[in-house]
């Protein structure tokens, strides 16, 4: 097959082999913290890049000639080329590479793997067939040990702490990496089934133990890696889910069985799997909570009560609103059947207040969720049946986004946007809150937020906006019936022209200094407000249906064509 033949070998040359199998191996490991180094250093680069100017020795002294001056003052404040082009190369990377399908930045990163990965496999194995086939495997096995570090959901995770990253965020790098092994699993066995073939040893062979467990592994893996389409996701997430936590856990179990080189890499898996379990089951809390259904929203209200007060000062696991909770109910038909983490399903925090109860503050966390077929319309039914407690079993907080709230960071912002569609206002709205009570934003911030009715931002998320400035609305469904975000579908239909402009306008419902407009709003314009004039970075935060997100960023591109440096982050509610 291509250069590649079936060589015989006398002893010595198989135990060369090995030690050339057992070390690209090990340094197709070791390399993964080699290219975290090389992510680390382009973050801080465009950190750099993003700082503040007249901070920092890279900044040019002011030109003497005209032409050079002229240039100067077309760009929005005076930075140098290298700075400007990694901005644009960063916002270049966070682009979607085909719409839907991942952005540039992980397409390049994937590739990148792959082709390394690749190499590992083929050096030094001259014209042996035998050699690139096993070295495939042992290869792809190298990078189960980070594959599996890559499904930790807890705070202590490695990588959450290396990157600053929620798992949520670095979740497409696990999703990316198991094509890659599965390929390269698959090729292993492909190859080797076409090397039985032609050596007249295929029946013989498939009665070994270490086929067998070969076959049954990819077997394992393809299962894996169909119910991982975003198909079977959107039909039942938990059939997903499941399979890859139980499969995913008995294909370590056949892996270890197969060939005793892979043996060191499958336990390097079950340590960081029991580790995981283990981290994931010490933030796990059993709280009670009500559960009640807003008006005609189609959201629920999930409130829970966390203890005193005082339990929650000081604590090394401090609940803030815009991180997520994974919860799972008792109306859940296997609340007591399965594991906790089996069955659970993530919500943001939405509010933490306090309440008198007997003498003490307890404080409060409040979860608005939409309400769909599964889990939320169980406990939809759950509560229309009655109001009383129910247990629920709470896993988190977690969440990164407390970084866009670090002073260092919010002084550095010469304008703040929030942009938020329908329930993505869980987010954006604590969000919203905790930047405004913060004196290092600027005074430029604003949040605009496309509802479907009045209702729901007035029921929903009175309590958590009282006390702050308000947001600018936009009802988006009440008048004409037609919704503007379609949480359902995932997109943003823009279905109605903006209808009536009415700043100031005040809602009914209590809550103060909301300026309120009827349609959609026009992101053009938004973007531009907040960047026009702006002498430093802008931040951009959203929260919506993919389409809005996508609007969002499509109009802040061009400011980034013209030099503007942003903060641009997007949450989403799907994995
Ligand atoms: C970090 C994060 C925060 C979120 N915060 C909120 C929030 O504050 N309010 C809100 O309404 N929604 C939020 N979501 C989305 C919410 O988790 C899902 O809508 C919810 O789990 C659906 O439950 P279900 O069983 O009723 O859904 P189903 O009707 O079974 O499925 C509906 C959709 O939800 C997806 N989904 C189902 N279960 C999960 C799960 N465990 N994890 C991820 N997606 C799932 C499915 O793929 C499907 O597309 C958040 C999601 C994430 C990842």
């Amino acid at each position: 097959m291509f250069w590649f033949g079936f060589v015989s070998l006398n002893e010595e040359e198989k135990v060369q082999r090995r030690i050339l199998l057992n070390q690209n191996a090990l340094i197709a490991q070791l390399s993964a913290i080699g290219a975290i180094v090389a992510i680390k250093t382009f973050l801080y680069l465009v950190w750099l890049a993003k700082r503040p100017a007249g901070v920092g020795k890279e900044d040019t002294p002011e030109p003497s000639s005209p032409h050079a001056k002229f240039q100067r003052s077309r760009s929005p404040w005076s930075v140098s080329s290298w700075r400007l082009l990694v901005r644009r190369l960063e916002w270049w990377l966070s682009g979607e590479f085909v719409i839907g399908w991942g952005t540039r930045g992980q397409w390049i990163l994937a590739g990148w793997w792959t082709v390394w990965l690749l190499y590992l496999s083929i050096r030094e194995t001259g014209n042996d067939y035998l050699h690139m086939t096993k070295r495939l495997g042992l290869v792809g096995a190298s990078q189960l040990p980070l594959h599996y570090l890559l499904v930790m959901k807890s705070r202590f995770s490695p990588l959450a702490l290396i990157f600053n990253r929620s798992h949520e965020e670095l979740n497409w790098i696990h999703q990316y990496l198991g094509r890659i092994l599965s390929a390269m699993f698959l090729a292993h066995a492909g190859l080797y089934l076409n090397f039985f073939v032609q050596a007249g040893v295929l029946e013989k062979r498939l009665q070994d133990d270490d086929v067998l467990s070969g076959l049954m592994a990819i077997a394992v893996i393809s299962v894996i890696g169909l119910s991982a389409l975003g198909y079977v996701r959107m039909l039942s997430y938990r059939t997903f889910y499941w399979i890859h936590v139980i499969l995913g856990g008995y294909l370590l179990l056949v892996l270890y069985s197969h060939v005793v080189h892979i043996q060191i890499y499958i336990i390097e898996c079950a340590v960081i799997s029991m580790l995981n379990v283990a981290l994931r089951w010490t933030e796990t809390s059993h709280l009670s909570g009500t559960v009640s259904v807003v008006g005609t929203t189609g959201l629920i209200r999930v409130e829970m009560a966390l203890g005193p007060v005082s339990q929650g000062q000081g604590s090394s696991r401090e609940w803030q609103p815009g991180q997520h909770v994974y919860i799972s109910s008792k109306s859940s038909r296997w609340f007591n059947l399965v594991p906790g983490y089996l069955s659970k399903n993530p919500f943001t925090i939405c509010n933490i207040s306090s309440s008198d109860a007997g003498g003490g503050s307890i404080r409060q966390m409040t979860l608005i969720a939409r309400c769909q077929k599964g889990a939320t319309k169980q406990l939809a039914e759950k509560s229309k049946l009655s109001p009383a407690p129910i247990p629920f079993r709470v896993e988190g907080p977690y969440g990164s986004s407390h970084r866009y709230l670090e002073p260092a960071r919010l002084r550095q912002y010469s304008s703040v946007l929030i942009v938020a569609g329908g329930v993505g206002g869980t987010y954006a709205v604590p969000m919203w809150v905790s930047m405004i009570r913060r004196s290092e934003t600027p005074s430029r911030a604003r949040f605009v937020w496309a509802v479907r009715s009045m209702e729901e931002a007035v029921c929903v998320f009175g309590d958590a906006l009282t006390d702050s400035k308000g947001p600018d609305l936009y009802v988006t469904g009440e008048r004409s019936g037609q919704a503007a975000v379609s949480e359902e579908s995932g997109d943003y239909v823009e279905l109605q022209e903006m209808e009536t402009s009415l700043p100031g306008e005040a809602p009914s419902g209590g809550l103060r200094g909301v300026t309120m407009r009827r349609g959609r709003p026009s992101l053009g314009v938004v973007v531009s407000a907040s960047f026009s004039g702006a002498s430093n970075t802008v931040c951009v935060i959203v929260c919506g249906p993919k389409g809005m997100v996508r609007d969002v960023r499509q109009e802040v591109s061009e400011w980034v064509d013209n030099g503007y440096a942003v903060d641009f982050h997007a949450e989403f509610y799907g994995l």
